[in-house]
């Protein structure tokens, strides 16, 4: 009977490994970890898996003690091109960002203390003066996300009445932001007009009565209706609501500070320029294409933003002291006129296809050669924008291709094998290889890296 070849509890927690960690942390706890696993193994026996000695027993328990030890979320190597991407943590910051994090997080700051009076102060002060500075806006405010950005701003402005969206702009963003179910929680009405791919500006006055507060525009960040479509413009949009004292709102989404085109992209909506257009509140993610802390930045019309900081879930879903500091700083490299060069996710858009491909032939240069298992080359691709902007937008790129033919697994089990490193690797699949874009691949790990690849020729050649 292969349950009797287990080994016991007891045999388990005296061996060297478990005997120290039992030491180390909770001694109940281990030991049920230790029942945990061999409850694993019983159920793999019944399923007619193979019995398992104390050594295996003891390897499992004391990795997950290591796991439960260690800070989640641990960085990992995106080698997969996709520069803002939402499962790998969206933007990375930039140095200058986590310096003022670290000091904002290291010691006592002055978040809410004016060094001049020596009283309370505002933590939005110097934020907003940037975003002033930055989006032309009259007033401005951050919040934990955009998400809560919007909700915020419509419940300050719009509980209990109408808010009027386009067919074609009540959308689902992802991640379950969804505009009709985020005005539900408002508690204001969705009035919705016009048709799923044209909206006119006739559309909404037409719908306009003595209930209607807002209209509010949303930047379909995720994809794209193309062909017969019309959608009224910011500044049509803002006009009618001046002509009719109905406040105008623009959910923009990835809050790009920098125009995209600059690098055969798509235009994407620019705060500023909905700010330029008369909208009276714009609402952008810090964590997107601004290269920020997650946060939600609401700017426009004194009167508006002041309604909104004025509202009691304002306080709920106010911005911590962590991801101000690393804002401003990233808010300073755009004032700076440096955000090219300092901003990860610039750096990574404005590479060019000449440096990656240069990149990617270095790598190659570094690995096994063609005789092994593993079979390297250099390939053109594209990277993607990604975090729900620019849909269907790419950027060209050189990446490194491996054959996985040869290795255990083929191409999904080179990409196990890689999420199972330190740190894990993620890639991509294209045509059955796997592929590595220099794009989202910081310089500073490219041996780590190349150390993962390596690891997979050995392992290759062994099994
Ligand atoms: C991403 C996005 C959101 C949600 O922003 P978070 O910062 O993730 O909360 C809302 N609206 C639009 C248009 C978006 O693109």
């Amino acid at each position: 009977m292969q349950y009797r070849n287990l080994p016991s509890v007891d045999s388990v927690l005296a061996a060297p490994g478990v005997a120290a960690v039992a030491a180390a942390y909770s001694r109940e706890w281990v030991v049920e970890l230790a029942r945990g696993e061999l409850e694993a193994a019983r159920r793999r026996i019944r399923e007619g898996g193979e019995a398992v000695g104390v050594g295996e027993i003891a390897a499992l328990v004391c990795r997950r003690v290591e796991e439960a030890g260690r800070a989640e979320p641990r960085r990992v190597i995106n080698a997969t091109g996709v520069v803002i991407h939402t499962n790998l943590g969206r933007a990375p910051l930039s140095h200058a960002a986590m310096q003022a994090v670290e000091e904002a997080a290291a010691g006592y700051s002055n978040l809410e203390f004016d060094l001049d009076s020596g009283r309370r102060g505002s933590r939005q002060a110097r934020l907003e003066a940037l975003l002033r500075q930055l989006t032309g806006a009259e007033a401005a405010l951050a919040v934990n996300n955009n998400a809560s950005a919007v909700l915020l701003g419509l419940l300050a402005l719009a509980a209990g009445r109408e808010v009027i969206v386009s067919r074609a702009e009540a959308v689902e963003i992802g991640g379950g932001f969804r505009v009709p179910d985020v005005l539900r929680q408002s508690g204001a009405a969705l009035v919705d007009v016009g048709t799923t791919n044209r909206t006119y500006l006739r559309d909404y006055e037409d719908a306009t009565t003595a209930a209607t507060a807002a209209y509010l525009k949303v930047h379909a960040s995720n994809f794209r209706v193309e062909g017969f479509t019309a959608e009224v413009g910011a500044q049509e949009l803002a006009g009618l609501g001046d002509r009719l004292g109905v406040a105008v709102l623009h959910d923009v989404g990835s809050g790009s500070l920098l125009p995209t085109e600059k690098y055969g992209l798509a235009h994407e909506p620019m705060p500023q320029e909905s700010v330029r257009a008369g909208m009276g509140l714009v609402f952008f993610s810090g964590d997107k294409l601004l290269g920020g802390p997650q946060a939600g930045i609401v700017a426009g019309r004194r009167e508006l933003v002041g309604r909104l900081a004025r509202h009691p879930l304002a306080r709920a879903v106010r911005i911590d002291k962590l991801s101000l500091a690393s804002l401003t700083a990233t808010l300073v490299h755009y004032l700076r006129g440096e955000a090219e060069r300092e901003i990860p996710v610039w750096r990574m858009i404005s590479a060019t296809a000449e440096s990656l491909r240069e990149r990617a032939y270095g790598w190659k240069a570094q690995l096994p050669g063609a005789d092994g298992p593993a079979r390297y080359s250099v390939v053109e691709s594209r990277s993607a924008v990604g975090g729900g902007s620019l849909p269907g937008e790419t950027l060209p790129t050189w990446a490194l291709a491996l054959d996985a033919s040869a290795l255990p697994g083929g191409a999904e089990g080179v990409m196990r094998r890689l999420r199972e490193g330190r740190p894990p690797v993620v890639a991509r699949v294209e045509d059955g290889r796997v592929l590595f874009d220099p794009r989202t691949v910081a310089p500073g790990e490219d041996a780590e890296l190349l150390g993962a690849l390596w690891g997979l020729s050995e392992s290759g050649l062994s099994g």
